[in-house]
């Protein structure tokens, strides 16, 4: 048999830390390895697969695509370009649309339009203010946003016009705010930094401090968006509405695409200000208008929010068992599990053992981000799973102190 993993450490360069798993094949909540073993998936394509594996309705949308037209370019008009921004709008707060092919590229777009916005509007201004812990993709320019040292710390020097401050803190922002400031972009929830919820008022203070000040906010929903929280979109939840809005991951339910969304007040690109070869390519159009759709018509950001319930219980009885369970945290199918030490790589490889994909978002935590269409019984079973990984934990904990 190949083996895959040797031939990957001769061909490709060594950026990620992976699972020792080659999957080859998907359905619904469900994958195989190519020694056809079957898991159970919470990690979703790093929350992407909000439909699940080779979902029809999606799997036909693209494959009827690929038969009919893939790509033409960004010099003449394109059906499923059109398609897809007209549902984005008639099903959010936004008026504007500019597609492209991944979460970096959406929010760094999203940084451009707000610069621009800055020349226009605001005397030149073109700071963005960022937060700690933040992740806004891997550019250049979003590793300067991203407020994580580890992402930046190799790069420097990074590009300018970023500063990055405390997380669910109005004050922070409001100190940071000057003459060059063009807009503040922030997550809804902090994903990558450790499922990070604000407190409730957060995003109204910042509404309003943008307000007052005349600046924009931008709302990174990349992993959020989609139905993920438990909403179409997380600011849906918040009480307010932003200025302009990354999505990405979900949006093309496993197919590469992206977009960043804008207030008719903030949409002042005139053309050649942006562009991209691929992006609003027929093809991935296709894939997010079909993903969009079903979501709005089946019922899942329903199902999530009540499926997502259901986990977020499961756990709070896990952790009212176990000690070294400090926090279950989280909305909707975005959940993390925070452990009292640096278990997370463990209890995740415990957890492969028995076929279930979970993500060690941090090293003191497990991140749940299955797909949407999941039902109770999926969570009955990787909770059962994890379970018995904890009580094992447990019972090691005991031993080492004895
Ligand atoms: C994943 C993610 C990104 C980056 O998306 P890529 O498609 O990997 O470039 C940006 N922001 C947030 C909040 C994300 O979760």
């Amino acid at each position: 048999m190949t083996d895959w993993q040797e031939l990957e450490r001769k061909y490709l360069m060594n950026t990620f830390k992976r699972l020792p798993v080659t999957l080859v094949r998907g359905q619904g909540a469900r994958v195989w390895d190519d020694e056809g073993r079957g898991y159970l998936d919470f990690i979703g394509g790093l929350a992407v697969d909000v439909l699940g594996h080779s979902h029809p309705e999606l799997t036909k949308a693209i494959s009827e695509q690929a038969h009919t037209l893939i790509q033409t370019s960004n010099l003449v008009y394109s059906v499923p370009q059109i398609r897809l921004a007209e549902l984005l709008v008639e099903n959010s707060c936004f008026d504007k649309v500019f597609l492209c092919n991944s979460g970096a590229e959406a929010t760094e777009g999203a940084v451009k339009l707000a610069r621009r916005y800055g020349k226009l509007h605001i005397d030149g201004a073109y700071e963005v203010i960022t937060t700690m812990n933040s992740f806004h993709g891997r550019t250049l320019a979003m590793v300067a946003a991203t407020g994580q040292p580890k992402f930046q710390e190799s790069y420097t020097p990074l590009p300018e016009g970023f500063l990055n401050v405390a997380y669910d803190n109005i004050d922070a922002i409001k100190k940071a705010t000057g003459r060059k400031t063009c807009a503040v972009m922030l997550e809804a929830i902090q994903g990558e930094g450790g499922v990070n919820v604000p407190t409730d008022d957060y995003l109204k203070e910042v509404r309003a401090w943008c307000d007052e000040r005349g600046i924009l906010l931008i709302l990174d929903e990349i992993q959020t968006g989609m139905g993920r929280t438990g909403t179409l979109f997380a600011y849906q939840q918040s009480g307010i509405e932003p200025d302009i809005m990354a999505i990405a991951k979900g949006l093309g339910g496993g197919v590469p695409i992206g977009a960043f969304l804008a207030k008719d007040k903030a949409s002042v690109f005139a053309p050649g200000d942006h562009g991209s070869t691929f992006g609003g390519n027929p093809l991935a159009c296709a894939a997010g208008f079909a993903t969009l759709k079903y979501i709005l018509e089946q019922n899942v950001v329903e199902n999530c929010l009540s499926v997502g319930n259901y986990l977020m219980s499961r756990l709070l009885r896990l952790k009212a068992k176990y000690d070294f369970i400090v926090e279950v945290r989280g909305r909707g199918l975005l959940i993390a599990m925070e452990f009292s030490s640096d278990i997370a790589e463990n209890v995740v490889q415990a957890c492969l053992q028995e076929r279930l994909l979970l993500n060690a978002v941090k090293p003191s935590a497990i991140r749940f981000m299955p797909p949407l269409i999941i039902g109770e019984k999926e969570v009955d079973e990787a909770v059962g799973i994890l379970g018995r990984v904890l009580a094992r934990a447990s019972k090691e904990m005991v031993a080492t102190q004895d």
